[in-house]
C-alpha cells in the first residue's frame, strides 16, 4: 500500500471511530437521561404509596376529624355543616319538580315526575352543559344567576305538552356543589369557593335568594323550595330507592361527602332537635387533611399556584379537577431533566393542559401499541413519542389514579367507621377490632364524573375499600352508582319537604 493510500485508510478509521464515539456517547447520555426519568418516577411511586397500614391511619384521622368538626364551630378542618335535611324521600312523593345543578364543569337542568310509588320516578328530561368559563372568575354574580335563569327559561319554553305542571308554580331545587352555611333547606350563604370559581362578591351571600331574585327578574314563575349540596342530592335519590343508603360522595371536578347523622351527636348544635332524631350533614371533606396522606413535592407545588392555596387538601389528590394536573407536573419535571418528549414538551409548562379525561383515556388505553396515548399527545402538540415513553405516561396515570382510588376509599371507611359500619363499633365505643357488633348492610350511594367513567379509579377504590373493611365486613357494605344522582335526588327532596 503506498503512503497516500494508508493516510486516506487511517483517516477513515479515525472517522469511524469518532463517529462510533459519538454514538456511543449518545447512547450513553439518552441511557443516563432515562435513567433519571425512571429515578423520578422512581421517587414518585413511593411518594405516592398508600399501603393498607397507612390507608387505616387516614381512616382513624377521618373519623378523629369528624368528631371535632361535629363537637365545635372551627374545630376541625372538617366544617361538618347542618344541611336541615331530616328527612329523605320515602317512595310516596308525587307530582313534578325541578332541579338546577351548578358543579364544577357542568350545569344541568332537570324534570322529575314522581307518581306515589318508588317506581314511579321519572326523569323526563335532562339538559347538561359546560359553565361558561367567563361566569367562573366574573366580577359579579349577577351575571352567573342571570345565565341560569336564562338556561331555566329555555328549558321551560321547550317543555310544550310534555310537562303537566303548566299553569302552577314550578318547583325547583338548586343543587349547589359549594360550601353553604344553611339557616334552613332553603337558604343558606357561600362559605368560599372552590374548584377554581372565584366570584368574590358573592362570599356571604344567600345563594337561594341569589336565583330567586334573577328568576324573579326574568318574570319566571319558579319556586326556590330547596338548596342543596350535589351530596345531599344523590344521599336522597340512594336513599328513595333503597333506605339504607345513609353515605353519599361525590367523585366529579371535586369530591364530597355527606351522611346521616344522629342529632345528639352534633354537639356544636346543642338541643338541635329533629322529627327523625337525625341530620344529613355535608362533611365538606374537600378540605380533610392528616399527616398521614401521601402527599409529593407536585402535590405541594399543585396547591401553592392554585386559586384556593391550603385549602382543600384531600380534594387536590382525589378529584378530577386535579388528577390530570399532578401528571403533568411529573411529566413537566421529566422533560426539563431529560428530553423525553422532544422540543414541544413546553406544551407540559402550561397548567391544566392536561384533562383527568385524557389521564383516564391513557391509563385505560388497551391497543398493543398505545395509540390512544400517542393521539392525546399528539393533539397536545407532541408528536412521534417513543414506545417506551407512551408506557411510562400511562405508568405516571396508574400511580396517581391507585393513589386517589385508594385515598378515596380510606375516606368512605372513615365514616363508617365514625358510625359504626365498619366492624369495629364506632371510634368512642371503646370495642376492639375483634368484639364485632351486629354488622348491619350499609349503602354508599356515589356519583361524579369520575368514578362513573374512570373505571380504573373506581377499581382501586373498590378494592382498597375491602382491604380495609376486610372480606367479612365489605360483604354488608355495597357501593352503589348513581347516574346524575344529585340532581334527581335535590328533586325528590324538594318534593319530600313540600309534602312533610
Ligand atoms: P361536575 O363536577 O360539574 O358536577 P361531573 O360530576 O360530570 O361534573 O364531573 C366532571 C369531571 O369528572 C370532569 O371535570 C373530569 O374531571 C371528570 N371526568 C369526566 N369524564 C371523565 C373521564 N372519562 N375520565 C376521568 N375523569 C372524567
Ligand atoms: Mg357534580
Amino acid at each position: 500500500m503506498g503512503k497516500v493510500a494508508v493516510a486516506f485508510a487511517s483517516a477513515a478509521v479515525v472517522a469511524a471511530c469518532s463517529v462510533a464515539a459519538v454514538m456511543v456517547r449518545r447512547r450513553v447520555k439518552s441511557r443516563r437521561k432515562w435513567r433519571t426519568v425512571v429515578e423520578i418516577l422512581k421517587e414518585f411511586e413511593e411518594g405516592c404509596d398508600a399501603p393498607v397500614g397507612r390507608l387505616r391511619q387516614v381512616v382513624d384521622a377521618m373519623a378523629v376529624e369528624m368528631h371535632a368538626g361535629l363537637a365545635s364551630e372551627g374545630g376541625s378542618k372538617l366544617k361538618m355543616l347542618l344541611t336541615y335535611v331530616h328527612d329523605l324521600p320515602n317512595g310516596t312523593e308525587k307530582g313534578t319538580y325541578y332541579a338546577l345543578h351548578l358543579g364544577g364543569t357542568y350545569f344541568r337542568i332537570l324534570r322529575v315526575h314522581l307518581g306515589g310509588e318508588r317506581s314511579y320516578l321519572d326523569v323526563q328530561d335532562v339538559e347538561r352543559h359546560p359553565i361558561p368559563s367567563h361566569l367562573m372568575n366574573s366580577t359579579s354574580e349577577v351575571v352567573l344567576f342571570n345565565f341560569l335563569a336564562f338556561s331555566l327559561e329555555r328549558f321551560i319554553q321547550k317543555e310544550g305538552n310534555e310537562s303537566n305542571s303548566q299553569g302552577v308554580k314550578r318547583e325547583l331545587a338548586f343543587t349547589f356543589s359549594f360550601p353553604v352555611k344553611h339557616t334552613c333547606i332553603s337558604s343558606g350563604v357561600l362559605i368560599k369557593w372552590t374548584k377554581g370559581f372565584e366570584i368574590s362578591e358573592m362570599v356571604g351571600k344567600d345563594i337561594a335568594g341569589c336565583l330567586q331574585g334573577a328568576l324573579n327578574r326574568r318574570g319566571l314563575d319558579i319556586h326556590v323550595a330547596a338548596l342543596v349540596n350535589d351530596t345531599v342530592g344523590a344521599l336522597s335519590l340512594g336513599y328513595y330507592h333503597d333506605p339504607d343508603t345513609v353515605v353519599a360522595v361525590v367523585f366529579g371536578t371535586g369530591s364530597n361527602a355527606c351522611y346521616l347523622e344522629r342529632t345528639d351527636a352534633i354537639i356544636k348544635c346543642q338541643g338541635l332537635l329533629t322529627t327523625s332524631g337525625s341530620m344529613v350533614v355535608n362533611m365538606e371533606w374537600g378540605n380533610f387533611w392528616s399527616s398521614h396522606l401521601p402527599r409529593t413535592a407536585y402535590d405541594i407545588d399543585l396547591d401553592a399556584e392554585s386559586s384556593n392555596p391550603n385549602d382543600m387538601g384531600f380534594e387536590k389528590m382525589i378529584a378530577g379537577l386535579y388528577l390530570g394536573d399532578i401528571v403533568r407536573r411529573v411529566i413537566l419535571r421529566m422533560s426539563q431533566e431529560s428530553d423525553i418528549f422532544g422540543p414541544s414538551s413546553s406544551v407540559f409548562s402550561q397548567p391544566y393542559v392536561l384533562r383527568t379525561n385524557s389521564v383516564s383515556a391513557m391509563h385505560e388505553d388497551d391497543t398493543p401499541e398505545l395509540q390512544e396515548v400517542a393521539r392525546i399527545l399528539k393533539d397536545l402538540g407532541v408528536s412521534d413519542v417513543p414506545l417506551k415513553v407512551r408506557k411510562l405516561m400511562v405508568k405516571i396515570c396508574d400511580v396517581v389514579t391507585r393513589r386517589a382510588g385508594r385515598l378515596a376509599a380510606a375516606g368512605i371507611a372513615g365514616i363508617l367507621k365514625k358510625i359504626g359500619r365498619d366492624g369495629g363499633g364506632g371510634i368512642t365505643s371503646g370495642r376492639s377490632r375483634g368484639e364485632m357488633q351486629m354488622q348491619r348492610r350499609t349503602v354508599v350511594g356515589v356519583e361524579g364524573g369520575l368514578y362513573m367513567k374512570y373505571t380504573m379509579f373506581r377499581e382501586y377504590m373498590e378494592e382498597a375499600l375491602v382491604e380495609i373493611l376486610g372480606e367479612e365486613v365489605s360483604q354488608y357494605v355495597v357501593v352503589k352508582a348513581m347516574e346524575d344522582g344529585s340532581s334527581i335526588g335535590s328533586a325528590l327532596l324538594v318534593a319530600s319537604s313540600l309534602q312533610s
